[in-house]
């Protein structure tokens, strides 16, 4: 008993002697209020900042990263993102055939590596074919056994039969078979609960929902209504009686408007969100989470021959090519704009690019930098640790060399980056 107090004793010692982080940084992103603030010392200790001072301060026995011309932020949050795959079609259609959870588990890993590098510290993974993939991603760097940034995992979507997220859409008949609500299907408000607490027993972080059509599965309707206003009052329910915060992918105005009326927590890509969508949002307080990416990136696609399946190419022709038109009038309503890619979609590791598409569209540098900061923590309800470089929160900080404010694509390529303290990338050094 004496022998392992000692030993406790001395790890205690050894812990708090470790030295502190110093960061000298030339030019600190206040994402709160949206200003710059010139000459800071952040000092960390244990993956928390514990200061911020003015000035560039020495602290004794503290290693001193050096900070001193670069542009420095809290860590990017992108709200939509699937680290479980990477479209790469015909191919990606049919590796869930072929692929076992441990194959897509490892290939997450140079995923979240990729997402990690970009300087995006935290993602919200919105809807997983492989829930044990995602989840050991999740957990593996947790444990720092793997390097990437901090997941909240939806795990499986929710989706009515036959709807965006049913895994059974399109592949051969006799291997349908009749999902249910722990595979993620419901139908009326009693499996609507039972799939809400299946994810909790799965581990789910939040709830994902398709309530309407979606560009990439194999069926017909991209923007059709597919939860009943039952469902959804039954899905928000039970979520509430579990704290989830709750995403749905949306498309057509009409199960967009049924969602927002219900509660959700955000509409992701948002496409034909109407004037009444609009002022639903506004005063419900709904997050958009905007996806431009991934509407550039299947727009893209669906102008070359063989590449989408033949269900899929008008769908993509239509909808993507829209989402960043609807971002410009969205956020000129004043709608609450969160940062998100649907990575997965769009390749990993190219997160960035969607502030330049928001800033063509309107948005100030600073907005976009707090759309993936503040307001994503927010929309995540973690707002006192994540989205600030201030005393008490993670640290999560990432730098540039030059300055974003001034050229938005600066933030598609950052020089530093530090999760929880532990630094992952410096090029200057
Ligand atoms: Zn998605």
């Amino acid at each position: 008993m004496m022998r392992l107090m000692l030993g406790l004793i001395a790890l205690l010692v050894t812990h708090t002697a470790s030295a502190a982080t110093v960061i000298h940084a030339g030019f600190l992103f206040d994402t709160k209020r949206g200003e710059v603030a010139e000459r800071q010392t952040i000092t960390i200790e244990g993956g928390r900042i514990l200061s911020v001072q003015k000035g560039f301060v020495d602290v004794a026995n503290a290693d001193v990263i050096n900070l001193r011309d670069a542009y420095v932020s809290p860590g990017f949050m992108d709200m939509h993102v699937h680290l479980d795959g990477e479209l790469n079609p015909p191919a990606s259609y049919s590796e869930e055939f072929f692929m076992n959870s441990a194959d897509i588990a490892l290939r997450s890993t140079v995923y979240a590596r990729r997402t990690l590098n970009a300087g995006f510290t935290t993602v919200r993974d919105l809807g997983a074919g492989d829930i044990d993939a995602i989840f050991a991603l999740r957990d593996a760097i947790e444990k720092n056994i793997v390097d990437g940034p901090r997941i909240f995992a939806a795990g499986k979507s929710l989706a009515t039969t036959g709807g965006h997220a049913d895994p059974t859409n399109g592949i051969r008949s006799d291997l349908r078979g009749d999902p249910g609500p722990k595979e993620g299907v419901v139908n009326g408000p009693e499996d609507a609960y039972k799939a809400v607490r299946q994810r909790y027993k799965d581990g789910s972080d939040v709830v994902k929902l398709t309530v309407t059509g979606g560009v990439l599965s194999l069926a017909k309707s991209g923007d059709n209504p597919q939860f009943t206003d039952q469902e959804l009052a039954a899905v928000m329910s039970a979520a509430k009686d579990y704290g989830f915060v709750v995403a749905v992918h949306a498309h057509g105005a009409l199960g967009m408007k049924r969602a927002i009326s219900a509660g959700v927590d955000s509409v992701e890509h948002g496409t034909y969100m109407d004037d009444e969508a609009m002022g639903l949002m506004l005063s419900q307080g709904t997050w958009y989470v905007p996806t431009i990416s991934a509407g550039k990136w299947v727009g893209d696609l669906a102008k070359m021959d063989g590449k989408l399946p033949a269900v899929v190419r008008p769908k993509a022709a239509a909808i993507g090519p829209q989402i960043q038109d609807t971002f410009a009038e969205a956020y000129k309503a004043g709608v609450k704009i969160a940062f998100g890619t649907d990575s997965g979609v769009s390749p990993h590791g190219a997160n960035g690019k969607e502030f330049r598409f928001m800033v063509e569209a309107g948005m100030p540098v600073m907005a976009a930098i707090q759309s993936a900061t503040v307001n994503a923590a927010s929309l995540l309800r973690v707002e006192d640790s994540l989205g600030q470089i201030a005393a008490g929160f993670h640290a999560d900080i990432i730098a540039f060399d030059a300055n974003p404010l001034t050229d938005v694509t600066v933030l598609e390529r950052p020089s530093f980056v530090m999760k929880a303290g532990s630094v992952f990338r410096n090029d200057g050094e």
